[in-house]
């Protein structure tokens, strides 16, 4: 990876573009197909009304961007965060593009978000933005169309209030509109742990082929939600050490290691969306009762000595700024976006590995389509089916990127983007839209 200027004001979209940048150098594209795979196909928005409890009116801008469906519908979660805005809802849109395409699954990419903070919502009007939502996209929504899914603070509660106020909407049964569901509304068995599960295999497979111990490496977790508290869960229960874990109220650092499951039911227990500063979180040392067990900061938390570290929160986490600091050898990017291109070219240097993204959290979208196959086919297929067929589709992902990796002298970040990128353009070629 050559090194890169820093940019006056990066944001989600520049650094997205850097390394698009980046990976084109490296294939062979034309002008017109590097210009499709730059920009979104379209981009929607509008602003969302909801009466809160206390009567008043709230607003809020709501987005759907839709990337590429060259190779299928357009599908991605819907984040609720105050800072999803419509550039970083347009980053998020890309990578899904990309990481449909390094799986092999038959859809495109796209991302929705709602400028919210749930923390300040109830559970009443997080249902009404929810089904507001839908009611400000359904003509661009649909199962062949644009499939959204959870994301960011989103749950399979909310993807179920979206299908019902979808079908009301359009007076039909369309249970592939929307995947992450519950189980009792057309949901998936394994979706919950899906993102943990896929990212799971990848590391599974390095250690094995290795034929390392997963008792002495210590892993760091970053982020306590479906995708790290699961990942944690699953590596725990595997052998490995985790020293430290974190959510947005800050993280918990045991050099001897700590109990996941514990943490896990604690939080389940008292965690709510509206619970007071601590409470339910990870840091809530006191009520937890754990000894040994000593407070970070979440910046802190990427500084650890340990092997393996694993953003599962949010995105520009792993910067210029702290990427030197970083002790693991290995990055395993369960978040989408975090490790900026300017920590990449600092990460790369030190000989440190980076599962990127698009990959190593593929696993989620992966089980949404056997999902979205699901509602479409009126199957139900048993958990087995899913993990065995997940893991196939993983590893084989994992297989094409470190070859590409390998052939072609990349990083695994510009090989997954290599993958992604020719497998959209052979679509893009095949149906015409360059030429071939
Ligand atoms: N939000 C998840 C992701 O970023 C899942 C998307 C989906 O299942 O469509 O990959």
């Amino acid at each position: 990876m050559t090194p890169t200027k820093t940019s006056k004001k990066s944001t989600p979209y520049t650094r997205f573009q850097t390394t698009l940048g980046e990976v084109f150098e490296k294939i062979d594209l034309s002008a017109a197909e590097r210009k499709l795979l730059s920009e979104p196909q379209a981009i929607h928005r509008d602003t969302i009304t909801i009466k809160k409890d206390d009567g008043k009116k709230a607003t809020y801008p709501a987005f759907r961007v839709q990337f590429s469906n060259a190779r299928g519908p357009y599908k991605g979660g819907i984040r609720f965060h105050p800072e999803a805005d419509l550039d970083e809802v347009k980053a998020l849109a890309a990578l899904m593009a990309i990481k449909t395409a390094v799986v092999g699954i038959p859809f495109g990419g796209g991302k929705g978000s709602v400028q919210c903070d749930p923390k300040d919502l109830s559970k009443r009007e997080l249902q009404e933005i929810s089904r507001a939502y839908i009611r400000a996209f359904a003509p661009h929504l649909g199962a062949d169309i644009d499939c959204p899914a959870p994301d960011v603070n989103t749950t399979p509660e909310i993807m179920a209030w979206m299908r019902d106020e979808y079908e009301k909407m359009t007076k039909s049964y369309a249970p592939a509109m929307i995947t992450g569901k519950p189980l009792a509304y057309g949901g998936s068995l394994g979706r919950d742990t899906a993102t943990a599960r896929g990212g799971f295999f990848i590391l599974q497979e390095l250690v094995e082929r290795d034929a390392l111990d997963p008792s002495e490496l210590r892993v760091v977790i970053q982020g306590f939600g479906n995708a790290g508290g699961h990942m944690a869960e699953l590596l725990h229960g595997a052998g490995f050490t985790i020293v430290a874990v974190s959510d947005s109220h800050g993280g918990i650092y045991n050099a001897e290691g700590l109990d996941p499951v514990r943490i896990e039911k604690y939080k389940r227990k008292n965690g709510t969306v509206a619970g007071e500063y601590c409470t339910g979180s990870v840091c809530d040392l006191e009520r937890m009762k754990m000894d040994g067990v000593q407070r970070i900061t979440n910046e802190e938390l990427l500084e650890l000595p340990c092997d393996i570290l694993i953003p599962a929160a949010l995105d520009n986490v792993i910067t210029e700024a702290n990427a030197k600091k970083i002790h693991a050898k290995l990055i395993l990017e369960l978040a989408n976006g975090p490790t900026t291109p300017e920590a990449d070219v600092i990460l790369e240097k030190k000989g440190v590995k980076v599962i990127p993204d698009v990959l190593a959290n593929a696993g989620g979208v992966t089980v949404s389509y056997f999902e979205w196959v699901q509602g479409r086919s009126g199957e139900q297929w048993t958990a087995e089916r899913v993990d065995h067929d997940l893991k196939r589709i993983m590893l084989s992902a994992f297989r094409a990127v470190r070859r590409t990796a390998y052939r072609e002298k990349m990083t695994y970040r510009e090989a997954a983007f290599a993958v992604g990128l020719r497998r959209i353009v052979e679509a893009m070629r095949a149906r015409g839209w360059v030429e071939s």
